[in-house]
């Protein structure tokens, strides 16, 4: 994978099919149609070390009533439909289990594994299916919505409110400070000891994102920031975030760090890096995140070699 895991432009989202419901049942029937299980969260894979996603046909449902009813349209790519159903009943998920010979893994634990468009599927379909979740009150009114288009909204049945509610992602700035021949990288209480990574937040209310890299960087490191440059994004749907990724230049360079955010944050130089990395000492994040992106993209440019922690 690279740094564009989990974007579905694979995927023709077919929007106008989702509310053709003749379309949506001969989908549903087809035997090249792959439907994405998820049981409470958690995604159907083949056991360790294959750890390959299992993708059901029509018939592997033939057993579970509301699979129709309950599946979410996720899209079209290659002729093939894909659907994302929300197994509700731990008897029949254990049933698929032995069927299958999988098992139920936190997707967040496999996805580095996951081919590019197998990572992109099975985000979009547990998200889907937390989203629709999430949603089954209205929002403004309290009263309960039906799902409607395929799963793609959910539609308040109070006659006197019937607001539709959209599947949306909250963005994200997340940003590689330099400074000369160092980068800014900032370690979080709860991750692993000695992971590091580069600053990131969400966007607040009313803010560009620009000023939210200046924001953020400020608030957890102290650090003024300019010479800001978009890089690229990645929807990162762990819950719901699309990270907008940036470079900036450090105008200062003491450190002080927001406790309540950041555990540490120190600049590195690549030297350090690569014998923090050899020495057992450091860890970077996943190689699907956008963020090993952005400080590989910075370490490369050195002349210290090409970045690849094992
Ligand atoms: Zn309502």
């Amino acid at each position: 994978m690279d740094h564009k895991s989990f974007s579905t432009q694979f995927l023709d989202r077919v929007s106008l099919k989702r509310s053709d419901k003749i379309w949506l049942k001969a989908q549903f029937s087809n035997q090249s149609t792959r439907i994405i299980p998820v049981w409470n969260l958690k995604s159907f894979c083949m056991p360790a070390p294959d750890q390959r996603p299992i993708f059901l046909t029509p018939s592997d449902l033939d057993n579970y009533r509301k699979a129709f009813e309950s599946s979410i349209l996720l899209g079209v790519s290659n002729k093939r439909t894909y659907f994302a159903v929300d197994i509700d009943s731990e008897k029949f998920a254990s049933t698929l289990c032995n069927q299958k010979n999988g098992e139920l893994l936190d997707l967040r634990h496999v996805v580095s594994v996951l081919n590019y468009q197998q990572g992109a599927l099975m985000t979009l379909a547990q998200f889907m299916i937390n989203w629709n979740s999430n949603n089954r009150f209205c929002g403004k009114c309290g009263y309960p919505t039906v799902s409607s288009e395929a799963g793609n909204v959910c539609i308040c049945q109070n006659s006197q409110c019937k607001q539709s509610h959209f599947p949306s992602m909250d963005p994200a700035i997340i940003v590689l400070v330099s400074s000369g021949e160092y980068c800014l990288l900032g370690s979080q209480k709860p991750w692993p000891k000695g992971m590091y990574s580069t600053i990131a937040g969400f966007v607040e209310p009313g803010e560009n994102i620009e000023d939210a890299v200046i924001r953020e960087v400020a608030e957890e490191t102290g650090i003024k920031v300019k010479e800001i440059a978009y890089q690229s994004s990645q929807p990162w749907l762990f819950p719901s975030s699309l990270m907008l990724g940036f470079t900036a230049t450090a105008r200062s360079n003491k450190i002080r760090i927001a406790k309540n955010e950041l555990e540490d944050a120190r600049w590195f130089s690549r030297e350090e890096i690569k014998d923090n990395l050899n020495q057992g000492l450091m860890r970077l994040p996943s190689k699907v995140s956008i963020a090993y992106h952005l400080i590989k993209t910075w370490y490369d440019k050195g002349d210290v070699g090409k970045l690849n922690p094992t």
